[in-house]
C-alpha cells in the first residue's frame, strides 16, 4: 500500500509559474501512482500568500479541474514560513507524510520518490539537500555559505545546504504542532524534533520564470532572524567581552600606578583612567548579567516542547 502524500507549496505572486509547476508535480503524482507509492488520494496543495497578482485565481482554477490539486489562501502576506506552515498545520491530520518544496520548482521533485520511499522504510524526517549551488549566483552562493557558518558558530543546528524542501511524516507534523513560537525558522525547529531522518541529494537548477521573491534585505531579516530566534550566544558575547574589559582594567591600573609612581603625570589623570576602565567592565559584566535573564525569559517565552516522545512501550 502506498502513502498518502501531501505536497505543500508556499506562493507569493507566482502567477509566472504555477502552470507549468502544476503540470510536473501531476505528472510526477501519476508516475508515483501507477508505481505503488502513493495513494490516489494524494494531493498537491497550494498556499496562496496573500499574492497581489493572479496567483490565487489560478490556484482556484486548477484546484476545481484537477481533482488531486488543493488551495488554500492565506488572508494576508504572513511570509514563506508562515505560510509553509499554515500549510502544513491545516493537513497534517489528512495525510501520511507531507513534502514542502517552492513553487518555483529550484528544488529536484524527482527526488520526491526517493523520499516517500524513505519514508515508507521508518524515516520521520527527510531532508532534501543540494549537491552544488553551481546554478546559483556567485554573490547567493557566498552569501548562503556565510550564512551557514556564522549560524553555525551560533550554536544554531542545521542541515547544511538544505533549504525547506524535506519531507515530514504526520507524527513529525504533530511534533511540529508543538512549538508555538511566533518567530518561525524551521530549518532551526526541525532538527529538534528528532525521530529517524535521512537526507536525499539533488542539483538546485535555476528559477524557470518569475523572480526570487528573496531580496538581498529580506534574505539579512531571514539570517538574523535565524540567529536571534534560536540563541542566545550574541547575550553570552557580551558577558565575555566584559571580562575581557576587566581584565584589560587590571592592566591599565598596574600601567596608571606606576606612571604615576615615576611621577610623569597631571594630576587627576591616575584616578580618571582607573575609573574609565574599571566602570567600563563593571558595566559591560552587568548588562551581560541582565542579558542572561533576558536569555532565560526568551527561552521561557517560546513554550517549546521539552521533550517528544517517540515510543512507549507497555
Ligand atoms: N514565498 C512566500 N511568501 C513570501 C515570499 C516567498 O510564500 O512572502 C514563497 C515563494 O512563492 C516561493 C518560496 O517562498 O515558493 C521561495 O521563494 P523564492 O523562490 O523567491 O526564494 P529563493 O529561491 O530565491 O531563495
Ligand atoms: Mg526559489
Amino acid at each position: 500500500m502506498g502513502a498518502k502524500l501531501f505536497v505543500v507549496v508556499p506562493c507569493y505572486n507566482e502567477e509566472a509559474v504555477l502552470g507549468e509547476t502544476s503540470k510536473r508535480m501531476l505528472g510526477l503524482f501519476s508516475k508515483m501512482e501507477m508505481g505503488g507509492l502513493i495513494t490516489p488520494d494524494s494531493r498537491i496543495v497550494f498556499v496562496d500568500d496573500g499574492s497581489r497578482d493572479k496567483t490565487w485565481s489560478i490556484i482556484s482554477e486548477l484546484a476545481e479541474s484537477e481533482e488531486r490539486i488543493s488551495g488554500i489562501k492565506l488572508a494576508h502576506n504572513a511570509g514563506h514560513q508562515n505560510a509553509l506552515l499554515g500549510g502544513l498545520m491545516t493537513i497534517k491530520d489528512e495525510c501520511d507524510c507531507a513534502v514542502s518544496v517552492d513553487a518555483d520548482l529550484q528544488d529536484d521533485i524527482n527526488v520526491i520518490p526517493e523520499m516517500v520511499k524513505k519514508f515508507s522504510d521508518g524515516c520521520d524526517i527527510v531532508y532534501g539537500v543540494r549537491n552544488s549551488r553551481e546554478s546559483d549566483t556567485f554573490f547567493k552562493r557566498s552569501t548562503a555559505l556565510a550564512f551557514y557558518k556564522l549560524i553555525g558558530a551560533m550554536g544554531v543546528e542545521t542541515v547544511y545546504n538544505h533549504a525547506d524542501f524535506r519531507l515530514m511524516s504526520r507524527r513529525a507534523l504533530g511534533a511540529l504542532a508543538e512549538f508555538p513560537e511566533q518567530n518561525l525558522f524551521l530549518r532551526g525547529i526541525v532538527p529538534t524534533i528528532g525521530y529517524k531522518t535521512d537526507s536525499v541529494y539533488y542539483d538546485r537548477a535555476e528559477r524557470f520564470a518569475g523572480e526570487s521573491k528573496y531580496p538581498l534585505k529580506k534574505m539579512l531579516s531571514f539570517a538574523f532572524d535565524g540567529i536571534t530566534s534560536f540563541s542566545v550566544k550574541p547575550i553570552r558575547l557580551i558577558w565575555s567581552l566584559g571580562l575581557v574589559i576587566a581584565a584589560l582594567a587590571i592592566i591599565a591600573a598596574v600601567y596608571v600606578l606606576i606612571s604615576k609612581l615615576t611621577g610623569h603625570v597631571t594630576s587627576g589623570w591616575s584616578s580618571l583612567m582607573i575609573s574609565i576602565w574599571f566602570l567600563g567592565g563593571v558595566q559591560l559584566l552587568s548588562v551581560g548579567l541582565i542579558g542572561e535573564y533576558v536569555g532565560k525569559v526568551y527561552k521561557e517565552t517560546k513554550q517549546r516542547p521539552r521533550y517528544i516522545i517517540e515510543t512507549y512501550k507497555k
